[in-house]
């Protein structure tokens, strides 16, 4: 992953002199699918010149008056909202820390409870689909991965609780991706599944002692461990690896303590939904605006 390539975050003043009104979304949905310069599909004629229609979501070839229409299967074709309310809830998205809730959307956009809560889910989705899907680690790489417990009841003292909450994995590569899912249980079944599809193999791994992580390893992988259990929170292996897993403990953090405070309780159905919002703020954080674009090219 490149990050030196830093880019800063769109201000409310700049979303709005780039997007004042529908026309304006319009022309950019247009633009990040088709180009405005595209070969007709009906007439044929490359580079063919398409202007907008009056009234209509729609642009015409100059050539052959073929239309397109940009937001045909996209989540904005059958919705009444307009296009400005779904940019600047997207952007919301993409501004917020701490996630976005329904009820947030509802107040700030002016739409129903019931619109504001659908138009989460289905920006939630485009996050899902926009965002990093390939394989973590390999070769030299390193890899962090530690499991959480979201909702329910407070866990025991030892924190492995899991009485009514759901489980999440998380495996964050070192200044790279993460990938997180929501598992069945913490055993090494469900551990194990998920990292083989995520990791490739010859990949470092930095677990802390949980014993389901000791599955992870005999497949050509290096594992190191760090004890909770005994306050230790990194060490340095024999071959001068460190381990810790900070990052993604971070991860878990944040992705806590926002889900308390935004959304207050989200249903165990659901918490993939929110699982990947974060997710795609975590891996493209440092993208900034062109973080919007990602989440346009994915509708
Ligand atoms: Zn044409």
């Amino acid at each position: 992953m490149n990050k030196k390539h830093h880019t800063r975050k769109m201000t409310v003043r700049e979303f709005f002199k780039r997007f004042p009104d529908d026309a304006a979304c319009l022309e950019h949905v247009m633009t990040v699918r088709y180009g405005h310069r595209h070969t007709c599909g009906k007439c044929g004629v490359i580079d063919a010149t398409f202007h907008r229609l009056e009234n209509r979501k729609a642009y015409s070839c100059a050539h052959c008056g073929h239309n397109v229409y940009p937001c045909a299967g996209t989540i904005f074709e059958k919705s009444r909202t307009p296009l400005t309310l779904w940019f600047y809830a997207i952007f919301l998205f993409i501004s917020s820390r701490h996630g976005v809730s329904g009820m947030e959307l509802h107040r700030q956009l002016g739409v129903t409870r019931k619109c504001g809560y659908r138009m989460g889910m289905q920006i939630r989705q485009l996050m899902n689909k926009g965002d990093f899907q390939g394989m973590l680690g390999g070769i030299n790489r390193q890899i962090e991965i530690d499991e959480a417990y979201i909702g329910g009841r407070r866990a025991g003292k030892s924190g492995r609780g899991a009485a009514g909450k759901t489980v999440v994995m998380g495996m964050k590569e070192r200044d790279g991706y993460i990938h997180t899912a929501v598992i069945p249980n913490a055993s090494k079944n469900s551990l194990r599944q998920v990292f083989h599809e995520n990791v490739k193999p010859g990949t470092i791994i930095s677990t802390d002692e949980w014993a389901g992580y000791n599955l992870v390893t005999p497949d050509g992988h290096w594992h190191g461990t760090v004890r909770h259990g005994a306050k230790e929170y990194a060490n340095t292996d024999e071959l001068g690896y460190r381990h810790h897993v900070n990052g993604v403990e971070n991860f878990w953090k944040l992705f806590k303590a926002s889900i308390r405070s935004t959304h207050i309780q989200i249903s165990k159905a659901h918490c993939d939904a929110y699982l990947n919002e974060f997710t795609f703020r975590q891996n493209h954080r440092e993208m900034g605006q062109a973080m919007f674009d990602v989440l346009i090219a994915a509708v």
